[in-house]
């Protein structure tokens, strides 16, 4: 058994994906070739944003979001400790200091009632992420944002897929930004992402930004990045996105299947009024997580922790100044949380299995 599974969704694909990537051989612009602009018009139009920009990750993405911002020197950005390395290092890469929010201890993501007590005169934006695949609280935070005037970064990179009230992921905020790295909901065969606007002025300044800042060729208003995603990436994604809607239904389906089979037993995802889950990782948590780990994995089931030391706990963030104890939920939660195998094609034989190794884990 596989943590995720991608092989079996490429044996569904395979034919399509070969015929996609050989066009692409064959025409040869394997920079901003034809397929970004088809894979933008279809982003765009699933997530319901005016403007998709492909670029080459979802760390890059966000480095363009708050590029396009003129977030800086000087700058803070607030976001939670409990996330990927990549969100608070792109706040530090693009010079501003990430400025860390506890989470709410049942969704995970950011406490909207903690954000307000972090706005100083430098704050720049708040940058909630979207957790596991379920959408961070955006009527809370876009009023605080509203309030403050301060825009609203939303890290979809696992949530791509996922709705709250009825909205997609990546719509919700100012600027919305995924990844398209292999296991992520809707993966690519490499590095990939994209960022997601209303905004036509943060649209154009995101692209220029893609592309060394320039406006037209070899003339540059702006400093920016090579953060283009090829041409080869766009065309196998294109062709991903055609089945996404499915996968999506499975993954719903398999992730509470899970819950109904282990809710009694430990904490699962709760999902709340207005939200739908795509489930990036389904994690549980267990109280002595190693022990649980061993029964698991010995029955040759992979497991996954994301993740087990959080942001201001990282040696890169030391200079920040946070201690062990500065945000009680993150750390607590990063010593239990357990992912557990999830593809929208895992078979319900090992799904079974997992279930059971788990819960005789749990009982021993
Ligand atoms: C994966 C991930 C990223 C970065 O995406 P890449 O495409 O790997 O650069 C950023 N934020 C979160 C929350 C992620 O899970």
């Amino acid at each position: 058994m596989e943590f995720i599974d991608l092989k079996t969704q490429y044996r569904r694909i395979e034919e399509k994906v070969r015929d996609r990537i050989n066009t692409v051989l064959e025409h040869g612009r394997f920079i901003m070739g034809p397929e970004i602009k088809e894979l933008e018009t279809r982003l765009a139009e699933y997530v319901d944003a005016k403007h998709a920009i492909a670029v080459s990750s979802g760390t890059d993405a966000l480095s363009l979001a708050m590029m396009a911002l003129g977030i800086g020197h000087g700058d803070e950005v607030i976001t939670t400790p409990f996330t990927f390395i990549a969100t608070a290092e792109t706040i530090a890469l693009v010079g501003a200091k990430p400025v860390f929010v506890d989470i709410d201890p049942v969704s995970y993501n950011i406490d909207p009632e903690q954000i307000e007590q972090a706005i100083t005169e430098k704050t720049k934006a708040i940058m909630p992420v979207d957790l596991y695949g379920l959408c961070a609280n955006y009527d809370r935070i876009n009023a605080i944002g509203k309030k403050h005037s301060l825009p609203v970064i939303e890290d979809g990179a696992q949530a791509f897929g996922a709705t709250y009230k009825g909205k997609r992921a990546c719509s919700l905020s100012t600027i919305g930004t995924t990844s398209f790295f292999p296991a992520k909901p809707l993966g690519c065969y490499g590095d990939g992402g994209a960022c997601f606007t209303n905004d036509d002025e943060l649209a154009t300044r995101m692209k220029q930004l893609r592309v060394h800042g320039e406006d037209r060729r070899y003339n540059h208003p702006l400093i920016g990045l090579n953060a283009r995603m090829d041409s080869l990436q766009a065309a196998i994604t294109i062709e991903k996105l055609e089945i996404f809607p499915d996968e999506v239904r499975a993954r719903e389906r398999i992730g509470t299947l899970y819950t109904e089979a282990l809710k009694d037993v430990v904490k699962t995802p709760v999902i709340e009024d207005g939200h739908t889950h795509v489930y990036a990782q389904y994690t549980i948590e267990v109280d002595d997580r190693e022990k649980v780990m061993e029964h698991v994995n010995g029955a040759d089931i992979p497991l996954a922790v994301h993740y087990p030391t959080p942001l201001h706990l990282q040696p890169a963030f030391e200079y920040l100044g946070y201690k062990e104890g500065s945000f009680p939920v993150s750390e607590k939660a990063a010593c239990r949380v357990l992912s557990l195998p999830m593809s929208p094609y895992l078979s319900a034989m090992d799904q079974e299995r997992v279930i059971n190794a788990i819960l005789s884990a749990v009982k021993k």
